[in-house]
């Protein structure tokens, strides 16, 4: 399927590559994804381009990025820990980009200044320009940076014309995964992987499975001593399933 959507790919122009409209078995799968480091990768997607999780200037692991230079039609938090939100509202503010969050996170970051927000909650979806945004469940926690409360942590299922991808947040494995796999078929999924906080590589393995999708980015891991992982360990564990695990270099673009 890859290979015969490359070549009907090539007969597209430039501004064509972007939301064709095929029935998706016959989708070809155009996502530029870009590693900023932690849980932070820029999205392109039917033309649009998505922010999640933006914590840059605080990590040293990523001192190489310029938070000046990253474009951002959207933003989209997954709660507010300052390891996910540290530098949302400065790009937000430059960009003029929409912030999509649970309410209490998104009228925290307007209070800071920030002119765009969307809320969500679980459950709830929303029609955006690039394709549609459910905001599912996560198992974590969330407050805001000035220890005020920040509503439920959340993830995202999103539905596009190019493909569905499923970003987890900071979650815990959690049976509700599998409702979000019986859901949509995902394409692409951006999972944690660095334990203590989050899920496990193994517990990331079991989700892809509830989720039914193969090809895992992972993230949320190696920024700070308690959630580094054995590299080696975790690519294997997903190869040995069968399943591609991919562990960015940060600053890379790859496309999927
Ligand atoms: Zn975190």
């Amino acid at each position: 399927m890859f290979l015969v959507n490359k070549l009907y790919f090539s007969f597209l122009s430039n501004n064509q590559k972007h939301c064709v409209f095929l029935p998706h078995k016959e989708i070809f799968n155009f996502m530029k994804v870009t590693y900023y480091g932690h849980s932070c990768f820029g999205v392109e997607i039917c033309g649009k381009k998505l922010l999640f999780d933006p914590f840059i200037s605080g990590n040293e692991k990523a001192k190489d990025i310029d938070i000046n230079k990253i474009e951002a039609d959207y933003i989209l938090l997954s709660h507010g820990h300052e390891d996910h939100i540290l530098d949302a509202a400065a790009i937000a503010k430059r960009t003029g980009a929409t912030i999509v969050s649970n309410f209490e996170v998104v009228n925290w970051l307007m209070k800071k200044g920030v002119e765009k927000g969307h809320p969500m909650n679980h459950g709830g979806s929303w029609m955006f320009d690039f394709g549609k945004v459910k905001c599912v469940v996560a198992v974590h926690s969330s407050s805001m940076p000035d220890g005020t409360y920040g509503g439920n942590p959340v993830g995202f299922l999103i539905e596009t014309k190019e493909g569905n991808f499923y970003y987890a947040g900071d979650t815990a494995l959690t049976y509700d995964m599998k409702l979000i796999g019986d859901y949509k078929q995902i394409d692409l999924a951006f999972l944690p992987i660095g334990n203590n906080f989050t899920m496990s590589i193994d517990n990331a393995l079991i989700a892809s499975d509830f989720i039914k999708c193969d090809k895992i980015i992972g993230m949320h891991y190696d920024t700070f001593g308690y959630i580094v992982i054995d590299h080696k360990e975790a690519l294997n564990k997903f190869n040995n399933a069968g399943k591609d695990l991919f562990l960015m270099k940060i600053g890379e673009t790859k496309e999927f």
